[in-house]
């Protein structure tokens, strides 16, 4: 269900014909920290251009670690594509129906999560860091889809991208506010499992177990290959989520 292709990792539980749904590894660090505009935009062009996609497209967001989803159409095209500036302020979650509109999230550690809608032909792509999942961000998208394209839940193809998982991902005790039945004791310390607590989310709204499939990719644990912040800290570059209706 996962395809390599060079540096790029393509979901197949999402039909291929209908959806692009794809990650980076760390050969590019194609995030906005840390690169100035001009080497970022290369590094986009280079990895995005053997795939078929104008990096000047990209719709980006600036992803506060927040919950908020936005609709996604034609004018916000471009938008991040070549710098911070630009990017949507405030949203973490993007939805759209609009066709050949490349959606792209960043990150390095934070869970990628991509819907598909094979009814109403919509998707749906998500920064999931531990403040936008205790906020709920995977029901909210759901909903806000529901809302807005009529998708009913039990339709939804969801892939899960790379992350920290709970091998690697300790949190203080304080996390014990935030998460009830997520957390994992070892040795006196508390690893939180990011991935069952969106999960649930997704099963709690309706989608099926069946219809959910995780790359199981620990971030950290394989930090060779993919950036951790949790690992690299400041130096961190980010991997590139993307989702594009065909
Ligand atoms: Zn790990």
């Amino acid at each position: 269900m996962l395809k390599k292709n060079k540096h790029a990792y393509f979901f197949h539980n999402l039909p291929p014909d209908k959806v692009l749904a794809i990650f980076s590894d760390r050969t590019y660090n194609l995030g906005f920290y840390s690169t100035a505009s001009q080497k970022l935009r290369a590094k986009r062009q280079s990895f995005l251009k053997p795939l078929g996609i104008n990096f000047r497209n990209l719709v980006c967001t600036k992803q506060p670690h927040l919950n908020k989803i936005i609709l996604i159409k034609e004018n916000h095209k471009g938008k991040g594509s070549s710098n911070f500036k630009d990017a949507i302020s405030g949203v973490d979650g993007l939805i759209t129906k609009t066709k050949h509109l490349p959606l792209a999230v960043f990150s390095a550690d934070c869970l990628s999560i991509f819907l598909f809608d094979p009814k109403n032909e919509a998707v749906g792509l998500l920064h999931a860091g531990w403040r936008g999942t205790y906020k709920k961000i995977s029901q909210n998208a759901i909903l806000k889809m529901q809302k807005i394209f009529g998708t009913n839940p039990n339709d939804l193809l969801v892939s899960f991208g790379p992350a920290i998982r709970k091998c690697c991902y300790e949190v203080g005790f304080k996390f014990r506010k935030y998460f009830s039945s997520d957390l994992i004791k070892r040795k006196n310390k508390l690893f939180l499992d990011l991935i069952e607590a969106n999960l649930k989310q997704l099963i709690n709204t309706g989608v099926k177990k069946k219809n959910i499939f995780d790359c199981k990719i620990c971030t950290s644990c394989q930090n060779k290959r993919f950036f951790s912040y949790r690992r690299e800290k400041e130096k961190a570059g980010r991997m590139m989520s993307l989702m594009m209706l065909k």
